[in-house]
């Protein structure tokens, strides 16, 4: 045997022991964001890299440190889409849906970035996005924080909290810059090398840093909300006077500013304090500024993404995660010169009854083996292909899991017996 090849380090499987979480999860978005008026894009894992550098911004973590950029055989440098929001609004754009229309997009797939992987931080991962464009009002705002709040509640996961801040318009934060720089540098000594670096660069990216050494010179640094404009400052309150209407609770943090650079006005976090530092599971804000920045014509937007992996995570941790299904059947090939009739038959009963979920034994095998691979797949029957049954155009039927007496039953009454079964589950 030759060595086996792994995965690449920070690219997870996930087996079929963990989809059915998954697509609870998945499910739960795709019902829940159409419901609401979301309709579904579908976009490429590929952007041009110039995508990306112009929306995130040069000076963040993805743009600086965590992109796969390579150039393909033309020498066009190209970039596997660490977010899905900027290749969203170029499709946009590009496709002319902003023309005289408010679109609500939804999207789901993998987003890579090289990042260290650990719990909860992957360099593959997975986020279900929305963005909603061409509504400048916070009635918008709300409706997107309380649906986001209502998905995860749907997801059984009630002890997240909402983080709430605006970050005001680009010449209330270019304002807000020169004094916290002025406070980040009295604080020299406390900074670290990336805060130092960012000082001069995107100073406002420091107050995103995770690095414990430096939360007390951004405790103690000027608050952004003590610095909107005016017209930012009457969004956020009309925003939080709906969400206390609505009876949404959330936590003002004024140190929220996110790691994109497109955002200003709202921005809001739901954070889980049951993942360690990896805590926010869904994220997002307004970027009222990226479509005019992509090319497109000055177009008010919001949107936010969630981690599928975290809130899987999460899902999982409350037991509430949905059992997988199991078979409502395994047909037993008592005979090995029946196998032919056995492939027939159960192509028959799946003909005849849509959405059977029917296990055919291709295996061969003792009865005694046979029988032990029915039980282990959780089937409710086991069907016997005998010679006698087959002489008869009839299977034994066999309760795996209930009461009902062992009987042959005709095929043609078949699908009467197990619909019978099903509806009285
Ligand atoms: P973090 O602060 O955890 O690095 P971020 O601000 O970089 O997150 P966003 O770009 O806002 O994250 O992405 C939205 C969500 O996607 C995050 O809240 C998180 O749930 C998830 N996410 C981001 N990066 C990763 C990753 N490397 N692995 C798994 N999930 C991730
Ligand atoms: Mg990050």
């Amino acid at each position: 045997m030759s060595a086996s090849i792994q995965s690449i380090r920070g690219f997870a499987d996930i087996l079929p022991d963990r989809t059915p979480v998954w697509r609870f999860v998945e499910d739960t978005f795709r019902v829940l964001l159409e419901s609401y008026g979301y309709e579904e894009i579908r976009l490429p894992a590929l952007e041009k890299t110039e995508l990306f550098a112009r929306s995130i911004g040069e000076v963040t973590d993805i743009v600086e440190k965590e992109m796969y950029t390579f150039s393909d055989r033309n020498g066009d440098s190209l970039t596997l889409r660490p977010e899905g929001t900027a290749g969203c609004v170029r499709a946009a754009i590009q496709h002319g849906l902003l023309h005289n229309a408010q679109p609500r997009l939804w999207y789901a797939g993998p987003m890579f970035r090289h990042e260290r992987p650990q719990r909860g931080r992957y360099r593959q991962f997975h986020q279900v996005g929305v963005e909603a464009f061409g509504v400048e009002g916070p009635a918008l705002d709300a409706e997107l924080i309380l649906m986001s709040g209502r998905l995860l509640q749907a997801l059984g996961l009630d002890d997240v909290r909402l983080e709430l801040n605006s970050l005001g318009s680009s010449e209330a934060r270019a304002a807000y810059r020169e004094r916290l720089v002025a406070h980040l540098q009295a604080h020299a000594d406390q900074l670290d090398d990336d805060a130092r670096r960012r000082l001069e660069t995107n100073p406002l990216r420091v107050l995103d840093s995770k690095n414990p050494a430096m939360a007390g010179v951004i405790e103690s640094a000027p608050s952004l909300l003590d610095h909107l404009d005016g017209a930012s400052a009457d969004h956020f309150r009309r925003l939080c006077a709906m969400l206390d209407a609505a009876g949404q609770p959330y936590h003002v943090n004024p140190r929220l500013v996110r790691g994109l650079d497109y955002y200003g006005r709202t921005v809001f976090e739901w954070v889980s304090d049951r993942l360690g530092a990896q805590g926010t599971v869904l994220a997002g804000g307004r970027y009222d500024t990226l479509v005019e920045m992509i090319g497109g014509r000055p177009t008010p937007a919001i949107g936010f993404a969630a981690g599928i992996e975290r809130l899987v995570a999460l899902v999982e941790e409350a037991g509430a995660a949905p059992a997988p299904a199991a078979p409502d059947a395994f047909l037993v090939v008592a005979d090995e010169a029946l196998e032919s009739e056995a492939v027939s038959l159960a192509e028959r009963l799946r003909h005849a009854m849509p959405g059977l979920q029917l296990r055919l034994n291709t295996a061969g095998g003792s009865l005694k083996s046979q029988f032990r691979r029915a039980d282990r797949s959780g089937a409710r029957f086991a069907l016997v292909l005998g010679e006698d049954e087959a002489a008869a155009g009839a299977v034994t039927v066999k309760d795996l899991r209930g009461e009902r007496p062992q009987e042959q039953v005709p095929v043609a009454r078949l699908a009467d017996v197990l619909g019978e079964a099903r509806q009285s589950d």
